[in-house]
């Protein structure tokens, strides 16, 4: 079968959609099929009609392109299709709870937007005159004044892009002080179990040697055997709190003050912020560098990777050593600290995360939400996260095993394991089942201490009937699971796409489109 210029693959004979699914055009009702941008377009044909040049023969010297440029060619409704057909095929939180552990997928409000859309903050430009973005850097500024306020920390560098960005930046201050301190043979970061991927993977990108730490059978970090763990060669450790199994980790004072004593650092990754803030203040615990997920705990969009921020706050130890720039307030005016020998409080700055000021349009997001919850509101973001937490582990531990139910309460996030289904039966069908239910299924296999781990969280920012119905939803599937329904096995039954096979996509990812490929797998 050929794929037609008009881009439509007909999977069954011309009329109506027939009771087993198939349609003439692919699509299923509303929800449209969409090949490639590159299978709808071909390089004939443009969006745009210049007029004619009067300029006889070419300036372009031995420049000229010789071969077509292999863009594909769209009309601008065509391409205003094509993009809006694949955002349906999205999940988003805009459509339902996302129970995403790890990840707060929480409400964006629309008051953020519409700051961020101001023409003075979204239309500036990084290299603009200072004089000009005065407001814009007020902004940073004022952000930073929260940011360092809420975790008792000495000062902060705005500009990492993301939390493992800022993890990078953490490290990076961590072995630039070690240099200083004449130090650097400290190669070895100790990092629990439970961790997230990034903690491990920033600390050897950053030339460290990477050593686990086991976990207790309550789900915290095993104190006794990582104090037995520090020593000479010891850079430091890198723990979340709360950590990935959603329990805080009560002995982080105790381990900082252990790890203080033998020379080394600690590394905080504060992805799971959104459980404390205004609750706990990690400078009171002996946190020397955190990042601060802005998309998670301060409700700015996830995107993708794309449009992250993570600030990363600093001890007084490590602030010598943080990224530039910084923004400076002078009198009634602001100004961006750009050179290490600006003035003495910079002259050991490692250097730059990036080439300039950070994610202007998370700043502005980020302060709006602050703002609009004033320091009581932000206390209650915390209080009523982890109450929706612990109500979804407890509406579910009846019907899913919940290994660290025994714990007490948890924080911002339930964890479940795949132990009672029946045999062959696993958490993937389970989160398979769900996308047939409407949401987007809980972060599963991690953290790697329990097995087949699911781990939900639902944020502060869905309603007891919200929740209500996700609980319902979850029951129902972990009861078919358990009783061994083979349909399980073959779920999603009703999205576009099923069972996918994953391992092959991340071994051998097709990254570039090529005719040849798209011609071979249309002919199959
Ligand atoms: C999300 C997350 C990260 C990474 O943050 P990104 O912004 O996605 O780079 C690191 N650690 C934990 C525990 C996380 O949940």
């Amino acid at each position: 079968m050929t794929i037609n210029q008009s881009g439509w693959k007909p999977t069954a004979p011309a009329g109506r959609g027939d009771a087993a699914g198939a349609t003439f055009t692919g699509n299923k009702a509303l929800m449209l099929e969409e090949p490639l941008i590159f299978e709808i377009g071909d390089d004939q044909t443009t969006g745009v009609d210049f007029a004619a040049g009067d300029v006889a023969g070419s300036r372009l010297g031995g420049l000229t392109r010789k071969n077509p440029i292999g863009l594909p060619g769209l009309s601008e409704p065509e391409t205003v299709r094509h993009y809006t057909r694949l955002s349906r095929q999205n999940y988003a939180i805009d459509l339902g709870l996302f129970p995403l552990g790890s990840c707060t997928m929480k409400h964006n409000p629309r008051l953020n937007e519409k700051m961020a859309r101001l023409p003075g903050f979204a239309d500036v430009h990084p290299l603009q005159p200072i004089d000009t973005v005065q407001g814009a850097l007020e902004v940073i500024h004022q952000l930073a004044h929260w940011l360092v306020t809420l975790t008792g920390m000495h000062s902060v560098a705005m500009s990492p892009k993301a939390g493992a960005h800022g993890e990078l930046c953490g490290i990076l201050a961590i072995k630039a002080a070690l240099k200083k301190r004449g130090e650097g043979h400290r190669k070895v970061i100790l990092v629990p179990e439970s961790a997230h991927g990034t903690n491990p993977a920033t600390a050897a990108f950053a030339g460290f040697s990477v050593e686990d730490i086991p976990a207790t059978a309550e789900g915290r970090v095993d104190t006794a055997a990582l104090t037995a763990r520090l020593g000479p060669d010891v850079a430091g450790v890198m723990i979340t709190n709360p950590n990935t199994c959603g329990l805080f980790e009560r002995d982080l004072k105790a381990i900082s003050d252990a790890v203080h004593a033998a020379g080394g650092y600690v590394y905080c990754d504060g992805a799971n912020f959104n459980a404390i803030v205004g609750r706990v203040r990690p400078g009171d615990l002996g946190v020397d560098a955190m990042h601060i997920n802005l998309h998670k705990t301060f409700s700015t969009p996830h995107g993708g990777g794309g449009p992250g921020s993570g600030p990363v706050v600093f001890s007084e130890a490590l602030t010598p050593f943080a990224p530039l720039p910084f923004v400076e307030r002078d009198g009634d005016q602001f100004r961006l600290v750009e050179e290490e020998n600006a003035d003495e409080h910079h002259a050991d700055s490692f250097g730059r995360m990036v080439a300039f000021h950070g994610q202007m349009g998370m700043f502005t997001r980020a302060l709006t939400y602050i703002l609009s919850h004033g320091a009581d509101g932000l206390r209650q973001v915390a209080e009523d996260a982890v109450l929706n937490a612990n109500y979804v582990l407890r509406r579910l531990e009846d019907t899913l095993d919940a290994p660290f139910a025994g714990s007490g309460p948890c924080m911002h996030e339930a964890i479940f394991s795949d132990r009672g289904m029946a045999p062959g039966f696993s958490t993937i069908d389970i989160a398979k089942a769900l996308i047939d239910e409407g949401y987007h299924p809980m972060t599963m296999y991690f953290p790697l201490v329990v097995h087949g781990a699911m781990l939900v969280e639902p944020t502060e920012t869905e309603s007891k009937a919200a929740l209500d119905q996700f609980i319902g939803a979850l029951r129902s599937v972990a009861e078919r699971a358990k009783a061994g329904d083979e349909s399980l096995k073959t779920a999603p039954h009703f999205a576009p796409r099923a069972r996918l096979d994953e391992t092959l996509a991340a071994r051998k990812p097709v990254l570039v489109w090529k005719p040849k490929l798209a011609e071979a797998q249309a002919a199959e």
